[in-house]
């Protein structure tokens, strides 16, 4: 199910350079990047650096790996976007709404007050 690199998955490629990205975090195994399409300022998404068709596929040392990484994340947005609160989201599968095929969490900002209807 997983791969080290997907040539047609977006993600892979912003985690080899090939695509430019906002990178808001990078380890040796993950990376945090800006949404292109953000639902709100500082909206990030958070892949493993291996190709994994969605989280079910993850294996659970690369899903506590990225989970280890949330919090200092969302500090790091909180910080940047003067953000007031988190959805921390996963649409898993199309049903669901998910539309790259490597597996993502959403660290999306919310603000008192804004615009976005969930
Ligand atoms: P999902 O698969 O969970 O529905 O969401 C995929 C997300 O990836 C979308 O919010 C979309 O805006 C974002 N996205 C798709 N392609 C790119 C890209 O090339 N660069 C960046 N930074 N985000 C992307
Ligand atoms: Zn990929």
């Amino acid at each position: 199910s997983g791969h080290a690199y997907d040539p047609h998955c977006p993600f892979c490629r912003i985690v080899r350079g090939e695509i430019p990205s906002s990178k808001v975090l990078e380890t040796d195994d993950a990376v945090a990047f800006l949404d292109i399409n953000p639902v709100n300022p500082g909206h990030v998404l958070l892949v493993p650096k291996t190709h994994h068709l969605n989280l079910t596929e993850l294996p659970e040392a690369i899903a506590a790996h990225l989970g280890s990484l949330v919090p200092r994340l969302c500090r790091a947005v909180q910080a940047a976007s003067g953000a007031d609160g988190f959805h921390l989201i996963v649409n898993n599968g199309r049903a669901a709404g998910q539309t790259v095929d490597h597996g993502h969490w959403h660290i999306i900002p919310r603000f008192q007050n804004d615009s976005v209807h969930w």
